[in-house]
């Protein structure tokens, strides 16, 4: 219902203050009068009530129990506020998918916002840095063990991916002239768990190492084409001064997945 003055918003925006001031220019006035119980001869602002009831619980609270809705007449919604709260929560339990995409759509929106003043408001920007910087002084410790503890987790999730990224970097701390990102699990696959050095298979895939055929201390790559399956026992048995394994490689012939046999003719 709209009372003839302006549009409703002007009205409940104004409360009781301007109310009256509009009610002596507005010709549908009457209506507003007869609501409040006012007398419309009377010169000055109606007495807007300060109680009201609730639709939903039909119980009689202070207006400052209901949420503000300019759309309404009185500019207040008709539920009080924990009704609508009562309400919102049950529709949210109802329609989880829904739920889910409203929150999901209102963070990009908000995240949206924010990138378009970050990009656009120097003083914005400097601001953020600044409590950014504050931020991480004050919680220096707190944020290593956070970045320690996922770093655990990750290790402890990825494990594959965590030996191949420790090959890199030892092959880059000991300076390597090229550190490719070798695929651990496919070397291993390509020299079918067998060791370059005994040859024989690596039965517990923990133990295998991958080493550096060319050491990388000798100027050798880590490629996958430099690095080949060994015993742990094996790699670590022989020292510096080992049979460069290039060579040995040539003296030997590739070995072979099943056992070694001898060069004897087989027995009849
Ligand atoms: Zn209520
Ligand atoms: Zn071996």
């Amino acid at each position: 219902m709209i009372y003839g003055i302006g549009t409703p918003k002007m009205i409940y925006l104004g409360e009781q203050r301007c109310a009256g001031a509009l009610l002596q220019t507005a010709s549908g006035a009457t209506d507003l009068f007869r609501r409040y119980g006012m007398d419309h001869h009377t010169q000055h602002a109606p007495t807007l009530p300060t109680t009201k009831r609730c639709t939903a619980c039909v119980q009689t609270k202070s207006l400052a129990e209901f949420p503000r809705n300019c759309g309404r007449p009185d500019g207040y919604d008709s539920r009080c506020k924990s009704c609508r709260d009562h309400a919102k929560r049950t529709f949210a339990a109802a329609n989880l998918d829904r739920e889910r995409e409203r929150k999901k759509q209102y963070a990009a929106a908000t995240k949206a916002r924010m990138l378009r003043r970050y990009h656009e408001d120097a003083t914005y920007r400097a601001e953020l840095g600044a409590k950014a910087r504050a931020r991480r002084l004050a919680h220096l410790d707190t944020y290593r063990a956070e970045r320690r503890a996922y770093q655990r987790l990750w290790r402890q999730a990825n494990p594959a991916k965590n030996l191949d990224f420790s090959g890199q970097y030892r092959a880059r701390k000991m300076a390597a002239a090229r550190v490719d990102k070798v695929d651990r699990a496919a070397v291993i696959a390509r020299d079918r768990a067998i060791c370059h050095i005994c040859g024989k298979r690596v039965l517990d895939p923990k133990a295998i190492h991958l080493d550096h055929l060319v050491p990388v201390s000798k100027g050798g790559d880590h490629t996958a084409n430099n690095l080949a399956v060994a015993h742990a026992s094996c790699n670590l048995s022989r020292g510096a001064g080992r049979i460069p394994a290039q060579l040995r490689l040539l003296l030997t012939p590739t070995p072979e997945p099943c056992e070694p046999h001898s060069d004897a003719e087989p027995s009849r």
